[in-house]
C-alpha cells in the first residue's frame, strides 16, 4: 500500500476533503515498549495459578482491552465465574507483579526516532494506552520525557478500554483537534478497531506475532513492518497528507 493509496482510501470513506494532521495519538505496549511478551507471560501465568486454561497467542489478541476487562471474560468464559470489579482489580495487581518479575522492558526499537520525526514536523505527540501499569507508566517519564504527563489518556481516565473508541476520542480531546486531525499508532488489532472508529487516519505496526493482514482487517488505512521502518516512513506519509491540502 502506498502512502497516496493510503490517504485517498480513507478520504473516501470517510467524506473528508483533505487531511490536517495536527497530532499523533501513540499507543504504549508493544508500540514504545517491546512489553508484549512480558505481558503475555504475566496473564499466562495468572490464569494457570487461578486453574483457567488459555494460551499466551490469545493475549496478543486481547491487547487494548483493560486489565479488568480481559479478567472478567476470561474467568467467565474459562471457569464460569462472574467476578466483581474489585476481585477483578486486585488479580490484575497480581498480574502486574508478574509483570514485574519478568524482567525488564526493552524500549521498542525505532521508537524515538519515531517520537523525533513526529516532533520534527510539529505534530503533537500524545500518549493514549489502557495500561494501569505503573511499572510502565513510571518509565514513560524517564524514557520519553518529550511525552507530557499531562496529556495522557491511560487505563485510569477511560471507562471503556479498546475496541472501544473511546481512549482515542479523549486522546484527540486532549490534543485539542478533532479526530480527523489525529493519527493513531498501534499494534493490535482491537486498537486499530479504536482508533479507525474514533475516525482517526491509523497506522498499524506489526511488532508481535500478528501479521499485517489482521491489522488491515481490523481497518488500519496503512501498515509498517517494523517501528524503524514507520519512523523511516513518517516523512513521506506526512508530506503526502500536506499534498491533499494543496
Ligand atoms: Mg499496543
Amino acid at each position: 500500500m502506498t502512502e497516496q493509496n493510503a490517504i485517498a482510501g480513507y478520504l473516501k470513506y470517510t467524506g473528508n476533503k483533505n487531511l490536517d494532521i495536527k497530532a499523533a495519538l501513540i499507543d504504549c505496549d508493544g508500540v514504545l515498549f517491546d512489553s508484549m511478551k512480558n505481558h503475555t507471560r504475566a496473564w499466562v501465568k495468572l490464569m494457570q495459578k487461578n486453574g483457567i486454561k488459555c494460551t499466551r497467542d490469545e493475549f496478543y489478541m486481547y491487547e487494548g482491552m483493560t486489565g479488568v476487562e480481559i479478567i472478567k471474560k476470561k474467568f467467565k468464559e474459562g471457569a464460569g465465574k462472574q467476578i466483581t470489579d474489585d476481585e477483578a482489580i486486585a488479580l490484575y495487581g497480581v498480574k502486574g507483579r508478574y509483570f514485574k518479575e519478568a524482567g525488564e522492558t526493552p524500549v521498542m526499537p525505532g521508537a524515538t526516532a519515531m517520537l523525533e520525526a513526529l516532533r520534527d514536523a510539529d505534530i503533537e505527540r500524545i500518549l493514549v494506552s489502557g495500561s494501569m501499569q505503573p511499572s510502565i507508566l513510571d518509565r514513560i517519564d524517564q524514557d520519553f520525557p518529550g511525552l507530557m504527563s499531562e496529556k495522557r489518556v491511560t487505563g485510569h481516565d477511560v471507562r471503556r478500554g479498546k475496541p472501544s473508541p473511546e481512549p482515542y476520542l479523549k486522546g484527540a480531546l486532549k490534543a485539542e483537534a478533532k479526530p480527523n486531525q489525529c493519527i493513531v499508532i498501534e499494534n493490535a488489532p482491537l486498537g486499530v478497531q479504536a482508533g479507525h472508529a474514533a475516525g482517526c487516519f491509523t497506522i498499524g505496526v506489526t511488532t508481535g506475532p500478528i501479521p499485517e493482514k489482521d491489522l488491515y482487517k481490523a481497518g488500519a488505512d496503512i501498515v509498517y513492518p517494523s517501528m524503524e521502518a514507520l519512523a523511516q516512513g513518517l516523512p513521506a506519509l506526512i508530506a503526502a497528507f500536506k499534498q491533499t491540502q494543496a
